[in-house]
């Protein structure tokens, strides 16, 4: 496949792990004809593996393994306190796939899940039902790419595509697919649709080579969000987390002139900003996992179970990088 052979992640799956119940779905099949030399490994249950305990997340992250499964029970949930729901009402997530091919020093799927691997679930068509029935009672504004980054997998497996071409049939469905990757080439040749919003997270260059492991540079996602505008597509601009570091400021300033200077401001759909915030049981596990990070080991305050910064710094935050946007973003467009 080409294309395939650049992508270094591909060399991390030496073994794929693969539930009985799925070996013949035709999502399977098409994952692994794409790993000839990958050990393959019949499971009775993903659980069996993804949650054996005393498992070393760091370790497992240096050579992540792939697990295949069906997914059953619930498969939409109401979206998160800590997530922005940028106006829309009824506001869900899911979770296609489990973990990611990205490393970041400060994401939360290292405090959630036991293992670093990652988990497919290949049954696509039953999420399409779940979001049926919901559809039937409501419009829906749904997130598919918070517990992983989705279009970063593409060439593993083209959910994304397959999301896209679902949802845009749908008038009352709205869907958000965040992600880091520079992979917008994947679905180029995809037409844009009205009701999906491609949403490319931002970070000072500092933060991604400081923290922000495996991800592509701030100038390859900034090409790609100037393709998708100029191929049409709604983009939204997430500046989140935002982190306390020294010099800051001037990180941020430079990464929001960069921006706008690559993209034009009345083409972005619109942009969210967030400080740095995790749940307490989350942050707790990546204490011990990581021992040795300036950001995970910050005295962050808690607030209802949640840790970020102190009231007082996170206002400034906030103050300081909305200002920034709001030189080429109207406020309406801004949410935070
Ligand atoms: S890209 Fe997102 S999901 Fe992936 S490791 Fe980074 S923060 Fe986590």
């Amino acid at each position: 496949m080409k294309g395939l052979e650049k992508c270094s992640v591909i060399k991390s799956f030496s073994h794929i792990y693969i539930e009985e119940g799925v070996m013949d779905h035709p999502v399977t099949r098409e994952i692994i004809k794409k790993f000839p030399g990958a050990v393959k490994i019949r499971i009775k249950h993903y659980k069996d593996v993804f949650c054996r305990p005393r498992q070393n997340f760091i370790v497992q992250e240096m050579s992540r393994k792939l697990i295949l499964a069906e997914k059953n029970g619930e498969m939409i949930y109401p979206g998160p306190e800590v997530c922005q729901d940028f106006g829309n009402k009824n506001f869900y997530y899911t979770a296609p796939i489990l973990n990611c091919i990205y490393s970041c020093e400060y994401c939360y799927l290292r405090g959630m899940y036991p293992s670093a691997n990652i988990v497919i679930f290949v049954n696509i068509e039953d999420y399409f039902r779940k979001v049926e029935s919901l559809l039937e009672r409501q419009p829906v504004y749904l997130c598919l790419s918070y517990d992983s980054d989705l279009l970063a997998m593409e060439r593993i497996v083209p959910l994304t595509s397959r999301w896209i071409a679902y949802a845009r049939e749908k008038r009352n469905l709205k869907v958000e697919i965040r992600t880091k990757s520079a992979n917008y080439s994947a679905i180029r040749r995809l037409p844009p649709a009205d009701n999906i919003i491609l949403a490319w997270t931002l970070s000072p260059s500092e933060v991604i080579e400081k923290y922000e492991r495996k991800t592509p540079s701030l100038e390859h996602r900034l090409k790609c969000i100037k393709n998708a505008v100029d191929d049409g597509w709604k983009v939204r601009l997430c500046f989140d987390p935002v982190l306390y570091f020294e010099n800051w400021q001037r990180a941020y300033e430079n990464l929001i002139t960069r921006t706008f200077s690559i993209v034009q401001p009345e083409k972005i759909y619109d942009a969210g900003i967030g400080v740095f915030r995790i749940s307490r049981d989350y942050l707790k596990r990546m204490r011990k996992i990581t021992p040795a990070s300036d950001i995970i080991f910050y005295p962050y305050e808690e607030r209802n179970g949640i840790y970020s910064y102190p009231e007082r710094k996170k206002g400034e935050i906030i103050e300081y990088v909305s200002g920034l946007v709001k030189k080429y973003l109207p406020s309406e467009k801004i949410f935070i």
